[in-house]
């Protein structure tokens, strides 16, 4: 009859709606889902953008490092060049300034004694004549390794000149600085210097100096230099300290025998 029409006509209806409302929740699923896609690339897009740039800072940092090492190494080659003599590797004389300033001003403040031991080569100059300049630097590089050799870890040899080299003794009373010369001396000369196919009998004389309080650079070298002097006058191989009297008289004469 007619309520069933009616009946089937809701049924419809409803099935339509239905059928709307499905298709509605699926447009706006969709629609979600394409937005959730692009947030996707956009998340994936930024994180490739972020390693990108990290590679980036790596390289550059690296580079940055390399740069750095390079000046620093500059820098110290520098440094060498201006504080170290080239012949022999040691200290040089500006070095040697800068150290004695040093030293002075810390031996003061902490009330300790600082001594020098001023070194010469003697009748150096009769070497090269003999042997040639060439001989005459492998003596010089030879003198050099033995007197760093005899010296104690906290002591520096210079070289201040030519043939000429100074032992800053850090810490060292006169007596004891004195005694620091005369193994200085008797390492030099305990055996000839191996120069070409033969060899060449080498000695120093030295002067030993212990500064004062107020006693500048200056005074300091100039007061060994003259004690280097004494010794030399004295005959050589020998060590001269404030006394004036060679050091262990008479022991490098059995040293020569
Ligand atoms: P003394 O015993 O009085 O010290 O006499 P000496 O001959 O050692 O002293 P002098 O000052 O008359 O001569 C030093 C010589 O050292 C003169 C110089 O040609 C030489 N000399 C200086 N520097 C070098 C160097 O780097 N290499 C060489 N082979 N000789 C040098
Ligand atoms: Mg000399
Ligand atoms: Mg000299």
């Amino acid at each position: 009859g007619e309520g069933d029409v009616a009946t089937v006509l809701d049924a419809y209806k409803a099935l339509r709606e239905c059928e709307r409302a499905w298709f509605d929740q699926r447009a706006g699923s969709r629609l979600r889902a394409s937005t959730l896609m692009a947030e996707l690339d956009a998340a994936r897009r930024e994180v490739e953008r972020e390693h990108q740039l990290r590679d980036e800072l790596a390289r550059a940092h690296a580079a940055l490092t390399i740069e750095s090492a390079e000046r620093g190494a500059r820098a110290e080659a520098l440094y060498r060049q201006a504080h170290e003599d080239a012949l022999t590797g040691l200290p040089n004389r500006r070095d040697l300034a800068e150290r004695l300033c040093a030293e002075r001003r810390r031996g003061e403040r902490f009330a300790q004694p600082l001594s020098i031991a001023m070194v010469d080569i003697d009748h150096f100059k009769a070497i090269n004549d003999r042997h040639g300049h060439a001989a005459g630097d492998q003596v010089l590089v030879e003198v050099a390794r033995r007197l760093q050799q005899a010296l104690r870890s906290g002591d520096l040899v210079a070289r201040f000149g030519g043939e000429e080299f100074v032992a800053l003794l850090p810490d060292a009373t006169h007596e004891q600085a004195c005694a620091l010369g005369e193994r200085l001396r008797r390492a030099v000369a305990a055996a000839p210097v191996p120069i070409g196919r033969g060899a060449c009998a080498v000695t120093v004389s030295v002067g030993v100096m212990t500064c004062a309080g107020d006693d500048t650079n200056d005074v300091v070298l100039a007061r060994a230099d003259a004690r280097l002097y004494a010794a030399k006058t004295a005959g050589r191989n020998r060590v001269i300290g404030e006394s004036g009297v060679p050091v262990g008289a008479n022991a490098h004469d059995r040293v020569q025998a």
